[in-house]
């Protein structure tokens, strides 16, 4: 297929995915940004922060959205972000307006549509509780219109943005909660959670209880600190990932009949 970008804004990076994804796997690769006014091509695969990704040797080709979809508008009762927003600015942005409900994504490593897309959160606190609405390939679409559960959410395109409703009353004793429950999480590399905790029961807990805690193979192990982490001890390989992924999900389904589905993408 040929595909034709409107020129000049649309242009590529090359990206070094063992320094950019925060598991620290991959190679270098190209990356188309888009901007604004771009047309959005529907044969590359959209990266956020690629905090939740696990990139193969060969991946898709690839996109992200660029840095002029990293906003904030107050428009009319609603908050807007831009979807290339990372987390970290977006509670900034809610503790110097004093707003409520942003806190648990401190330290959730990522950018707003990333969050979207994985429905990311922390314990009860998730993003499409404070959600109002999404902008998907250009359309407001509200919340209540988008399939979305624990740790997914059907876009089904690319968001460019989306609304909240923010109410005033920014929580630091909530944010130091939260913060407190980073204390047992592993500080090597990782895409965080491995695996989507099974009804009633913890992904973390069903690894450990398989005798995988600390496992390792190659540079990859899974995690002495929290099972559910896949951690990169230095040099990690992806087949080295792909193997204690297969092995922990082989292992739980064997003893304990639970089939585990990842949380981490792999591309
Ligand atoms: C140390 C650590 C701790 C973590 N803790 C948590 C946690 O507590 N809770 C939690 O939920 N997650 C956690 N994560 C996972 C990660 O932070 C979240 O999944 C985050 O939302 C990923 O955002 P990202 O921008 O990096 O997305 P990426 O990893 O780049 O992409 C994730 C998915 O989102 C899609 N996507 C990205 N942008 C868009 C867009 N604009 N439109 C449509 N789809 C899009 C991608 O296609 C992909 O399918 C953790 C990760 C790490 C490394």
């Amino acid at each position: 297929m040929i595909l034709v970008y409107p020129e000049p804004s649309v242009y590529t990076k090359i990206i070094d995915f063992s320094k950019y994804a925060s598991i620290r796997i991959g190679q270098p690769a190209e990356v188309l940004i888009i901007e604004p006014g771009d047309a959005i091509p529907t044969d590359r695969y959209l990266i956020g922060g690629a905090n939740n990704l696990l990139i193969s040797p060969t991946p898709p080709p690839l996109m992200m959205l660029g840095k002029e979809y990293a906003y904030f508008k107050d428009k009319s009762g609603f908050l807007e972000i831009g979807a290339a927003t990372p987390t970290g600015r977006i509670v900034s942005y809610a503790k110097k307006h004093n707003l409520a409900g942003f806190e648990f994504c401190a330290k959730l490593p990522g950018t707003l549509g990333g969050m979207l897309a994985m429905n990311a959160g922390v314990k009860s606190y998730e993003i499409f509780n404070i959600l109002h609405s999404i902008k998907i390939d250009g359309i407001w679409t509200p919340k209540e219109k988008i399939v979305h559960g624990y740790r997914f959410a059907e876009l089904n395109g690319i968001a460019t943005a989306a609304r909240f409703r923010a109410a005033k009353g920014y929580d630091p004793e909530l944010l130091n909660e939260l913060l407190s429950l980073r204390n047992g999480q592993p500080s090597e590399p990782s895409a965080g959670s491995a695996f989507k905790n099974p009804p009633d029961d913890y992904a973390g807990r069903l690894i450990e209880a398989a005798g995988l805690k600390g496992y390792r193979k190659g540079d990859m192990a899974w995690s002495r600190m929290h099972a559910n982490f896949l951690v990169n001890m230095g040099n990690g390989q992806y087949e080295d990932a792909l193997f204690l992924l297969a092995l922990a999900k082989s292992e739980v389904k064997r003893r304990y009949g639970i089939v585990l589905q990842e949380e981490i993408k792999l591309l």
